[in-house]
């Protein structure tokens, strides 16, 4: 039978979109060359398009939300603003660890949040563990952004799983009298500001340090030059990394074609697209990561279900709050 988009005419799927434009609309662009479906992207600030939805209620026209960061996810799930999706192929492809046990997210790229060291000033050799940068040697000589940033809050939240509350706070105190600065900006400025010698060694997202070298500004490309990646905690639990995701809403019009969407951002080829474009990892294991990716090494990543950083997240808030962690 022939398939083509006039014999699925008036399919369509909305998305409401946290990643720009630019990340997403060429791969569901794709989806609809193939499938015949039509994608309406909306895009927004990530907790604004959560609460649209949750104001919408029945009525939303939302059949899939995209967003970072699992704590994001989870919270989402927690609203009731998602429903589970069912799918074998999705099962099959997205690693255990990198969705939702009951089906209400599935991770579709993932990241690492490891620690940059100036390479004029640092020795890897001085460096193990997320742990260790408590230790006073490190006294005034780490960059990090602030603590209402989810990613610092996932982070914590892998090390409460890792190591117990107790544990993670006594460790917040200590990491906290470390800082270099009181936190201010994005990742990208940790790095900038370690390369500038406010610091010696900043914690950053893999995908920024990815852009920041291959930008075409100076400043950025000189920045990243200056620092090397450390993939800490190979001795242990691996590297704390994350994923960008999505899930179908509670009240969506177009469940099918939304697992459809989904299904298609975990093809091969769209893994491909969907982790090349941001800097990113595959996340799945058959698909390898891009030239530039590889060139950082392989490392061994924390095997921990993401949904415990959503888990953990109110305590790891309560953590950082009580270290003084601006
Ligand atoms: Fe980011």
């Amino acid at each position: 039978m022939l398939i083509n988009s006039f014999a699925v005419a008036g399919e369509e799927v909305n998305l409401y979109s946290a990643r720009k434009e630019a990340l997403i609309k060429p791969i569901v662009d794709k989806f609809s060359e193939q499938t015949g479906i039509k994608v309406n992207l909306i895009t927004g600030k990530a907790d604004a398009l959560l609460q649209r939805i949750k104001s919408e209620g029945r009525n939303t026209h939302a059949d899939v939300f995209i967003t970072t960061d699992a704590g994001r996810l989870y919270r989402a799930k927690q609203a009731g603003v998602l429903q589970p999706t069912q799918s074998d192929i999705l099962n099959q492809v997205i690693p255990a660890n990198f969705r939702d046990p009951e089906g209400y997210w599935y991770g579709l790229s993932m990241r690492a949040r490891p620690i940059f060291y100036v390479k004029d000033r640092v020795k890897p050799e001085e460096l193990s563990t997320y742990e260790a940068l408590a230790e006073p040697k490190f006294n005034k000589r780490i960059c990090i952004r602030s603590s209402n940033n989810i990613y610092n809050q996932s982070l914590v939240a892998s090390m409460i799983a890792a190591n117990g509350v107790e544990k993670t706070q006594q460790w917040a105190n200590a990491f906290v009298k470390n800082l270099a600065i009181k936190p201010k900006g994005g990742d990208r400025d940790q790095i900038r500001a370690a390369a500038a010698g406010q610091c010696d060694i900043a914690i950053a997202n893999t995908y920024y340090y990815g852009k920041m070298i291959n930008s075409k500004k100076a400043d950025q490309k000189k920045a990243a030059q200056a620092v090397a990646i450390f993939w800490p905690n190979q001795q242990d639990r691996g590297t704390h990394v994350n994923v960008s995701g999505a899930g179908v809403t509670r009240y969506a019009q177009h469940p099918e074609n939304a697992r459809k969407l989904l299904e298609f951002l975990a093809s091969k080829e769209a893994q491909r697209w969907y982790a090349d474009i941001n800097y990113e990892y595959p996340v799945r294991t058959d698909v390898e990561p891009s030239a530039l990716l590889k060139s950082w090494g392989s490392f061994k990543a924390d095997s921990i279900n993401l949904d415990q950083l959503g888990v953990n997240n109110a305590e790891a808030v309560k953590i950082m709050d009580r270290a003084g962690w601006k």
